[in-house]
């Protein structure tokens, strides 16, 4: 497994505003790229992709916008 240069043409540009995960990117470790890809595995070298970070914190930011997102729609049940 190895990088034949195919990742290039899938290159991701770092999302404004967003993570890059959550933007629907996905990493490669051996190509050591970001790319915008559909599939789980590598269209350049076969390795299986990263569609989650591996940073705790970040997760958990993650998590708490899930949260603060879920208590914004109870709060807008309850007006209506
Ligand atoms: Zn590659
Ligand atoms: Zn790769």
């Amino acid at each position: 497994m190895t990088c034949k240069g195919i990742c290039a043409r899938y290159k991701a540009q770092k999302p404004v505003g967003v993570g890059r995960y959550a933007s629907g990117q996905r990493r490669c470790q051996i190509c050591e790229i970001f790319i915008k890809w559909e599939g789980l595995w590598c269209p350049c070298c076969g390795y299986r992709l990263r569609t989650k970070p591996r940073n705790l914190k970040y997760k958990a930011k993650l998590r708490a916008r899930v949260e603060a997102d879920s208590k914004s729609d109870k709060s807008i049940a309850i007006k209506t």
